[in-house]
């Protein structure tokens, strides 16, 4: 049994080490970040060329099944896995860790939806944790952005105020509440990325009565099979061997 873990995440590591060596597993990852950590088994990096790439490459490579861990914002190949195996006809499953209950946050659709609601709330100095990606949407207005990302954000991309943090997860309570504090922070934007790695700074925000603008994950391609945890995805991994 041959199966292609889309991974990137925590999740998608956690599994590897659950299915690692009774299954052969070839864990796949994006290429993003300089230095990756990596899973046991094997892995291969980079695109596979949008949907027919993929189809081709799980023909080549005689995959039986697939499990998308990848990050719940991932939706690009989210639905290309979900279209490729459709089409091949191959199990295919996703991973996403449960998303965070928003409480009092304000919840919105999109980056583009957060920045107007930064705007519309006159917040000044922003902390800014929707990732590398997600600065775009808030490069007019005037507040004051502290950025944090894993890579460096495009330049072009970056909003006229700003300091930037690269850094990457885990983030404890106590350096949450510092950085806020520190930076004099008076809005939260992140988005509903679930998980404890990096959930700390929406109790951080709570404490120190920080409002909060979460945006929504992208929805799941219709008719997916979905679990919330590692277990639950290996036990599935399990039953593909005796179907
Ligand atoms: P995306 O927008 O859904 O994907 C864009 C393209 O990147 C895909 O079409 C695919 O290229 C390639 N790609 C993405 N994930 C891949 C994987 N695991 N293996 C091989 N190719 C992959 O995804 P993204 O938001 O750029 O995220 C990229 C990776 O970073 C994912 O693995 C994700 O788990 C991880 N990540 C994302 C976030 C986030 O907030 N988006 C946060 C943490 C980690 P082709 O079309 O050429 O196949």
């Amino acid at each position: 049994m041959r199966v292609l873990l889309l991974g990137g995440t925590a999740e998608g590591r956690a599994l590897a080490e659950a299915l690692h060596p009774g299954v052969d597993v070839i864990s796949s990852l994006a290429g993003r970040v300089p230095d990756p950590a990596l899973p046991v088994g094997s892995v291969r990096i980079g695109g596979f060329g949008g949907i027919h790439g993929l189809q081709s490459w799980l023909r080549q490579e005689n995959i039986d099944a697939v499990v998308d861990a990848t990050h719940p914002f991932a939706a690009t190949m989210t639905a290309h896995a979900a279209e490729a195996c459709s089409q091949a006809k191959i199990p295919h499953l996703v991973l996403a860790r449960p998303a965070w209950d928003p409480g009092p946050a304000k919840v919105v659709p999109s980056d583009a939806e957060a920045a107007k609601a930064v705007e519309n709330h006159c917040y000044k100095r922003v902390f800014l944790t929707t990732g590398r990606s997600g600065t775009k949407a808030f490069q007019r207005g005037d507040a004051w952005f502290l950025i944090r990302a894993v890579t460096q954000p495009d330049v072009d991309s970056l909003p006229r105020h700003h300091q930037l943090l690269l850094s990457r997860g885990p983030y404890r309570y106590d350096d949450e509440v510092a950085i806020m504090r520190d930076h004099r922070i008076d809005a939260l934007v992140t988005k509903n990325s679930g998980g404890d790695m990096t959930r700390a700074k929406l109790d951080a925000a709570a404490a120190l009565h920080i409002p909060v603008v979460m945006v929504q994950r992208p929805p799941l391609p219709e008719g997916v099979d979905k679990v919330d945890t590692v277990g639950e995805a290996a036990e599935w991994v399990a039953r593909q061997r005796h179907n």
